[in-house]
Order: structure tokens, then sequence, then C-alpha cells
């Protein structure tokens, strides 16, 4: 992504920001929430962008866009979750708070990228709050948070809380067309269009689809259970144990129930609401499997090819007639 282009779907967010800094009043710590895979951290990178910017317009041309460009501005500061790690601790936010308050020459601005807020445990989050509560002359702390609920509330409430919404479809299709380039070739229509079902406004959630494997793989799935009812149980079977430990198990299922939730849309009547239950149970159980053979060490293929019989006899069960 070129340096200056802006970042697609966040234009209000990044609008409210551009009048804070015009009026003079930037607020020390804004909170950028919403899903995951939507392009929080991007915006927050524009956001520095701005902030850093001589003329702030991210220009691009200037001494502060140059050496943020370089990767190499002095001034910024990014933290987030280490790999491997499950949280983000008191150490990380001590460093962080400690070189926001370093003392600048008058009129400086010191901006930390804050990611993964929802990860702070509870000492690094009461570090954080004291840090909010004295903030440094200059200083912007931008946090990203996929989930809002998991801050305390004692830190909600002292930033500017910006919500970022899941992206439109065109928007999507237009980050998608360019993230899936192979080489210098646009993606082929099938890979795209696939992707943008899934991303379900997240374009972020479909990254993975950059590995060929793992598209053809998913595209084969989608053909595979394309009509579970008459599916190949033998080679939905093979497909999973051999894929399972490859392709994001988020993207299998949501390639398993995209073609199930417009059954779903259906008016039903009395005679079947019970089939209609049942398959929303089993969609219910597909979409939760890859939570579940987290927190229960279940074996991931077994336990999905159970989920996928279970939705096929479901949907057999369903009325034959199906007419949207
Ligand atoms: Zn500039």
């Amino acid at each position: 992504m070129s340096h200056n282009s802006p970042v697609l779907g966040h234009q209000r967010v990044e609008l409210r920001f551009t009048e804070a800094l015009k009026q003079q009043r930037m607020h020390h710590a804004w909170l950028l929430y919403g899903m995951k895979g939507i392009g929080k951290r991007m915006l927050a990178e524009r956001l520095t962008g701005l902030l850093m910017c001589d003329s702030h317009n991210d220009c691009g041309e200037c001494h502060g866009c140059r050496m943020l460009a370089a990767g190499s501005h002095p001034d910024v500061y990014r933290v987030g979750l280490a790999e491997g790690k499950r949280d983000v601790n008191i150490e990380q936010v001590r460093q962080m708070l400690g070189f926001l308050s370093l003392s600048g020459s008058e009129g400086e601005r010191r901006v930390v990228i804050l990611d993964d807020a929802e990860r702070l445990n509870h000492q690094a989050a009461n570090a954080l709050l004291k840090g909010l509560e004295e903030p440094s002359a200059g200083s912007v702390l931008l946090m990203v948070c996929a989930d809002l609920e998991r801050l305390p509330a004692t830190i909600r409430s002292r930033c500017m809380l910006q919500q970022c919404m899941p992206l439109a479809e065109h928007d999507v299709r237009r980050i998608l067309d360019a993230s899936l380039m192979e080489g210098d070739n646009k993606p082929d229509v099938a890979t795209l269009e696939l992707a943008v079902e899934l991303a379900e406004g997240c374009p972020g959630m479909v990254a993975s689809l950059q590995d060929k494997k793992i598209a053809d793989a998913l595209l084969a799935w989608q053909a595979l259970i394309a009509q579970l009812d008459h599916a190949d149980i033998g080679r939905v079977d093979e497909w999973i144990r051999q894929h399972v430990g490859i392709v994001p198990h988020a993207l299998i299922v949501r390639t398993l129930l995209a073609p199930v939730y417009p059954l779903l849309q259906q008016q039903f009547d009395a005679a079947s609401f019970t089939a209609a239950e049942l398959l929303r149970s089993a969609a219910h159980d597909c979409a939760r499997w890859p939570a579940d053979v987290v927190r229960s060490s279940l074996r991931a293929a077994p336990t999905l090819l159970a989920y996928v019989l279970a939705l096929r006899s479901a949907i057999k069960a369903m009325p034959v007639d199906r007419t949207t």
C-alpha cells in the first residue's frame, strides 16, 4: 500500500481525527475498536502518519513522513502481543509509558500504537490506567482493540472511543483484489469471489488465501460441500484429514456454512419448524468447532467430520421445497 493512500472504509474516523488535529484539540488516547480483520491497525498507522507529517496530511515528502516510511521515526513506538505470548504484560506497558514520558522539545509529539489492547493482562491494564490519568504533554496513544468488553471500563472511559465497522463489499473487493495478487497477476475470479464471501466485511480474516495452496484447498472444499446432502462423504473425510492442519479452521467453517445460512432464512411452517431447529443447531456446532478444538483439545479431523455428518442429516431432513 502506498504511503499516503487512505485506509478504505474508515473515513469517518479519519475525518474526526483530522478535525481534532486542525482544531488543536487532540485527545491523548484514542481507542479504535471493532472486529478482527477490518484494518484497525492500518488505520492507526494512517493516523500516525497524519500526526507526524509536518503539514498533517500524510504528504509523503516531509521529514516526518520520510522517517515514518523508513520505519525509523524516533517519536513513534509500537507495542502489542509478542509472538507466542498470551498477554500484553506490565513490562511492555512500563516501557511504553517510559517512552511517552521522555521529554522532547516543545511541541514535539510522541505516538504509541498499542495493538491487541484486549490482551492486556490485569497488571498491565492497571499500569496503563495510571498512565492515562497523567498523560504526558504532546503524547498520543492509539489503542487498537478487537474486543472492547475485555478492557476495563476505567480505561475505556478515559479514551476517545472510535468504533470501526466491517467494510462494505466494494471496499473488501478492492482490498482483496490487490492483496491476493499473484506476482503481477490479478487473483483468479473464483478465488476472489470466495475470499469476498468468506471475509464478511473483514478482509484481514482471509489474508491466508494469499497462499495459493490454501486458496486452492478451500475452492476444492467449497466444491465438495456445495451440495452437502449429495456430497461424497469418503472424499469429504479425505479432504478434512489432509487439510485440517493447513487451512485455518475459521475459513473451513465459513465455507461450510455459507450455503447453509440461506436455508435458515426461509419462512418455516409448523411442520418444518423442528427440522429448521435441528439444522440451526447443527450449524451452530460447526461454527463452534474451531473454539471447541482449542478449548477441549478435541481431535480436529474426526470432530469436524462428525459435525459435517450431522449437518448433512439436518439438511436432508429439511422440507424439499426450497423456493429460493
Ligand atoms: Zn508529510
